[in-house]
């Protein structure tokens, strides 16, 4: 008996070959009828024999593109029609599309064995590509999808390409960047001259970087810095050259092989590591590894990620297994990504340049991932995840959330679709935040986003704040930080209702002007209450007790011992620190310049210095990064601390804590074994905070936010103790914990406050 199915199929539907797939599947299975893309996804009118249709229904997501993700799939079963034949008909055209766009693709196996084919015309050309890879959101200039509206369109395709993006049957049918090497974009070699170098650019390059040069290459959302991993003058020229003293180089290993060369890999990193997004996996670094000292200085971890588009591929593919494919930016400055600004911005770093000239629309920069409790643990979500929405529990209204300062990000929702954008960076300079700005355009283009309000964060002096505050017309919801990291965690875990929030964070500005950073709410999607904190110390020199932590070591001294701490036998008072005393002192009684903070972040920095691990940092977070990297894994005790219980908020005091590690360090304790205690004491803090606001709240869901809580050895602590105190955890794992990550608390915020009331 002749069936008729018309199917209709949403997701990342479009751009990624689904339909010649459909189209394929269809003939396989002695189907008739059509597919078209039209402005929902993919729909389809299939006829056959009842058998037929039931196996290629199911087919349809068994086998679907690699890319494809499908949201929803509806079949309905109707009288046939008598369709003769299976056809591609032409997308249909409508006033309001709303489709989403795939991010960039790692190069695929067959566009791969292509590439170092000899005899298939696009052996060894860096731009091969196919529906199932290659660059999208980086190229995309405006929708619908198509090639005229992305930065293929100057390249005419030759009468090669155009009948395989005419064949349904074809992997490149409507493959927006089709290319080879008659048609489509080319490199080209430059020394900081503007010279070209003569000869193939790509042999070229890997000969001047076996010498020791710098070369910025351009990829796929902005031009990366590279050198030799395994020679340490070139890594150290580049970190001096960038202005970048200690933080660490991501490398690009030539493979898994050479991957395991250099960093233990288990299933879950090998899996992410070589996922079609390719993100830089944060590693644990072999003893015997051959990476040069200068790529991650005083660092026990690697960023490793493999190849992930045919240039990578040539590139890695030479006598060099390694290298380093760090930002093209001077320090934190957004990554160049046109080549006449990477010429002038990168000059002075970069020996020589290898460009091409397919425009990069939209930067996005390499995102950072780690691995917790076998998932990813996402750190910087960007090239390869973005646009990708987050999908939410419950539809929203269109809300701009303009995100933080720090690792900026903006959020754009719109039905249940949450987009975070690409990482911005720092929004300390004009140059970032023009890119903050065009950004935010591009989204609300790409996705027909016109938002009915704006969310920010309550910091007054943000860039991001400022930006929102300017926006005429619309109401606006000013977000506390905190709240907004734990809502963040809820929404990608779909929670509701009420939780107990623990935000551990750095610096974040509270409703009663101070900063905060060591939080316990009582929260909900709606709304807060400050339940439990650090007890407030001051920060004398504000943003300088943040970039020199031995002010907040004496600060904590100066609270635990007094006048006393001149006679302690440490070396943190042996080397003058206490000199600096008087200084702070003036500040914190002058009130000059002196905020009141009780952030978890400076008490890491605190006992970093006082172990004379860093006075000074040149990175964020470096003291408390590298005394997590020292610390010992199997210390079962903690210092004791108090918790003070009386009237909400509860407030925890650390000044215990910092005797007993001063008392451990007379004792000659290591600092091992001091910051393995240490790290175990905040885990046991977070641990007696929550049951006490158990009884008080009855409440049983923990959700974990905040930049702490990158550290990985807090979280699986925290995380650990809680589920044995019989507590119900939330972490994040697509959303960073960072600041990256508020802009999503604060769209969903902003939508419950304003719309839900
Ligand atoms: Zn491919
Ligand atoms: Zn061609
Ligand atoms: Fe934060």
């Amino acid at each position: 008996m002749t069936k008729r199915a018309v199917i209709g199929i949403t997701g990342i539907v479009q751009g990624i070959g689904f339909r010649p797939f459909i189209y394929n599947l269809a003939r396989s299975h002695s189907i008739r009828g059509w597919v078209l893309n039209n402005e929902k996804g993919v729909f389809i009118e299939a006829e056959s024999e009842g058998g037929n249709i039931d196996h290629f229904i199911q087919d349809i997501p068994r086998l679907a593109p690699p890319l494809a993700r499908i949201e929803t799939f509806d079949v309905r079963l109707t009288e046939p029609y008598g369709y003769t034949h299976f056809e591609i008909r032409k997308s249909e055209e409508t006033q309001e599309k709303f489709v989403l766009i795939s991010p960039d693709v790692a190069t695929c196996d067959q566009c791969l064995s292509e590439l170092f084919t000899p005899h298939n015309f696009r052996h060894r050309y860096p731009f091969i590509n196919c529906t199932l890879c290659g660059p999208r959101f980086t190229i995309i200039q405006a929708i619908p999808y198509d090639r005229h509206k992305t930065t293929m369109k100057p390249f005419k395709m030759c009468p090669v390409c155009q009948g395989e993006y005419e064949d349904p049957s074809n992997r490149r049918f409507h493959a927006q960047p089709n290319a080879c090497p008659s048609c489509g974009p080319s490199l080209e070699l430059k020394d900081s001259q503007g010279q070209e170098v003569p000869g193939n650019p790509v042999e070229k390059a890997l000969d001047l970087l076996g010498k020791g040069t710098i070369i910025a290459i351009k990829g796929i959302g902005g031009f990366h810095l590279a050198c030799d991993a395994k020679n340490d003058k070139a890594a150290s020229s580049l970190r001096s050259r960038k202005f970048r003293e200690d933080k660490p180089f991501a490398v690009m290993c030539r493979d898994m092989e050479e991957a395991r060369k250099h960093c233990e890999v288990n299933q879950e990193e090998e899996r992410l590591l070589l996922s079609v997004e390719r993100p830089i996996v944060i590693l644990r670094r072999k003893k015997d590894s051959a990476i040069a000292h200068a790529v991650a200085p005083y660092q026990d971890t690697l960023g490793v990620m493999l190849p992930y588009s045919p240039l990578h591929h040539l590139l890695l593919n030479g006598p060099l297994k390694t290298l380093v494919m760090t930002s093209g930016n001077i320090s934190d400055d957004p990554i160049a990504y046109k080549n006449d600004e990477a010429k002038s911005r990168l000059r002075a770093i970069a020996d020589y340049f290898l460009f091409h000239n397919r425009d990069i629309h939209m930067r996005s920069d390499d995102s950072v991932t780690r691995v917790f409790e076998e998932k990813p643990y996402i750190i910087r979500r960007s090239r390869g995840y973005v646009p990708f929405p987050v999908k939410l529990s419950s539809p929203l209204k269109m809300i701009l959330a303009t995100g933080g300062e720090l690792k900026n990000t903006f959020c754009l929702t719109r039905d249940q679709y949450a987009f975070l954008s690409h990482h911005i960076g720092d929004l300390e300079n004009l140059e970032t935040l023009t890119s903050f700005e065009e950004g935010i355009e591009h989204f609300k283009r790409l996705f027909y986003i016109e938002p009915e309000a704006v969310a920010y964060d309550l910091h007054p002096d943000y860039l991001s704040t400022k930006y929102a505050l300017s926006i005429p017309d619309l109401p606006k919801v000013g977000v506390q930080h905190h709240h907004a990291h734990i809502v963040s965690c809820m929404a990608e875990n779909g929670i509701e209702g009420d939780v107990i929030g623990v935000a551990l964070d750095g610096t974040g500005f509270g409703t009663d002007g101070t900063i905060w950073g060591g939080e316990f709410l009582k929260a909900n999607l709606m709304d807060f209450t400050r339940v439990a904190h650090l007890k407030k110390v001051p920060m004398p020199g504000s943003s300088k007790a943040i970039k020199e932590p031995w002010r907040m070591a004496l600060v904590y001294l100066s609270a635990a011992f007094g006048d006393e701490a001149q006679d302690l036998r440490i070396p943190f008072i042996e080397r003058g620190n206490l000199k600096k005393w008087d200084l702070l002192k003036r500040a914190i009684q002058g009130k000059i310049n002196t905020p009141w903070t009780s952030s978890m972040g400076r008490l890491f920095d605190a006992i970093s210095s006082l172990l004379s691990i860093r006075d000074e940092v040149n990175y964020e977070g470096q003291a408390a990064i590298e005394l997590e990297m020292i610390a010992d894994r199997e210390i079962k005790e903690t210092y004791p601390f108090y918790l003070f219980k009386g009237e909400p908020p509860f407030v925890i005091d650390p000044t215990e804590v910092i005797r007993g590690v001063v008392r451990n360090l007379t004792e000659g304790v290591s600092n091992s074994k001091i910051s393995g205690k240490f790290h175990r004491t905040i885990a046991r803090m977070i641990v007696e905070t929550c049951e006490a606001l158990r009884k008080e709240e009855e409440l049983n869901r923990v959700v974990l936010s905040g930049g702490v809580f990158q550290n990985i050895l807090l979280l699986f602590l925290a995380t650990r103790e809680l589920r044995e105190a019989g507590f119900e955890v939330f972490t994040h794992h697509l959303v960073p914990t960072n600041d990256g990550g508020i802009s999503l608390g604060q769209a969903v915020i902003g939508h419950m406050r304003l719309f839900q009331m």
